[in-house]
């Protein structure tokens, strides 16, 4: 749908909630609703991002389809948000990125960067498939290698993001003021636990007659996951750049314990999910996003799956191969991380610190 009736549909729906009032109670972006009296595209981005597409308020809605007034606040607020994350991205001419993604995208991009490491370790190390049993990952890819390769990646990714964000936060925050270290711990503690997905019990909407917890549940798996994962390769790089410690480390060793609990929080999370986003009513989604959304659980999919099989068959003759398949995959998932599903909880937490900074002030 082009930007402007986008807006002017999203300003439409706001303006009724804004006359009806009978959400208030539900989250967080009824009150914000409330403090405005018109809505620019940077209001409508921070509302949209501060929704966490529960879906209790269509269900709730006397103005929802068929209504003539078609007041879907969670699609609407689903497509603002999708629009968002290409408005602020760094390069902006990668912005349409977010729309092409898909499973078939991340398949593609993966088997590039999987041939691109292939490639590179080829032309580094000539016998790095022979077959060998120790587990010695960098005498496949020396390790100079490998933290060339994904700190340059990791440096733009950082960057990208770091850019894309200010950008946002600029337009929804306008400065700092009220942004305080106890506000940012209160809105990351709510974005973490989820807190606004449930606006009116404990489970979570699938369709109008339909919840349950599963869909919470599966995303603190694959946060959880993602978090340990992060945890288990940072605690590696202290291990060999402050004491000289190389992989391949015990299987007791935090690197490896915390690695496979969040490996396998990952390779369960992103399925549940996707299977809650099938069974999910259509009209609190946007239908835009899908392949987003699938593209990036795809990618967490294989990350955590190429990482345990690495992990179970480090010892075997196919370690090399299986070393530099993982490698490629997290590859693609670094490259796609500022213009994918990914930033959708950087946006939030922003918007959520933005929300306090406003309650506050209005009190
Ligand atoms: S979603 Fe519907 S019922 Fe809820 S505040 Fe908006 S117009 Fe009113
Ligand atoms: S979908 Fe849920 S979180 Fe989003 S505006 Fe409606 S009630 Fe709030």
């Amino acid at each position: 749908m082009p930007a402007v009736d986008l807006q002017r549909r999203a300003e439409h729906a706001m303006t009724v909630c804004n006359s009806c009032r009978y959400c208030e109670q539900y989250c967080p972006v009824f009150p914000a609703i409330e403090r405005r009296q018109a809505f620019d595209a940077a209001d409508l981005a921070f509302l949209a991002n501060l929704c966490h597409n529960c879906g209790e308020c269509l269900y709730a809605c006397q103005y929802a389809p068929p209504h003539p007034f078609g007041v879907d606040v969670p699609r609407t607020l689903a497509e603002v948000r999708l629009q968002s994350y290409e408005e602020y991205c760094w390069p902006r001419v990668l912005a349409r990125a977010f729309h092409r993604q898909g499973v078939w995208t991340a398949i593609g991009l993966a088997s590039v960067s999987i041939a691109t490491v292939f490639a590179v370790t080829r032309r580094l190390n000539p016998s790095a498939l022979d077959a060998r049993t120790d587990a010695a990952f960098y005498a496949v890819l020396p390790h100079a290698a490998m933290v060339t390769l994904f700190g340059s990646v990791g440096l733009f990714v950082v960057l990208a993001l770091a850019i894309a964000l200010r950008r946002y936060w600029r337009a929804i925050a306008h400065d700092d003021t009220g942004a305080t270290w106890r506000v940012w711990w209160c809105a990351l503690r709510e974005g973490v636990t989820l807190r606004h997905l449930h606006v009116a019990s404990h489970e979570c909407v699938s369709a109008e007659e339909s919840r349950t917890p599963w869909r919470r549940r599966w995303h603190h798996a694959t946060l959880g996951g993602f978090g340990l994962c992060f945890a288990s390769t940072s605690i590696a790089a202290i291990y060999h750049a402050m004491f000289g410690w190389e992989a391949p480390y015990a299987y007791s060793s935090a690197p490896v314990v915390l690695g496979t609990v969040g490996g396998v929080g990952l390779t369960v999370g992103p399925i549940g999910q996707w299977w809650e986003r099938r069974r999910r009513d259509a009209a609190l989604s946007d239908p835009g996003q899908g392949g987003l959304d699938g593209a990036f659980l795809l990618l967490l999919w294989l990350t955590s799956v190429t990482g345990l099989l690495l992990l179970v068959l480090r010892t075997q003759a196919l370690m090399a191969i299986l070393l530099l398949v993982h490698l490629g995959v997290v590859l693609a998932l670094f490259l796609t991380l500022p213009y994918g599903k990914f930033v959708h909880g950087l946006y939030r937490l922003l918007a959520l610190v933005r929300d306090h900074v406003e309650r506050q002030a209005s009190r």
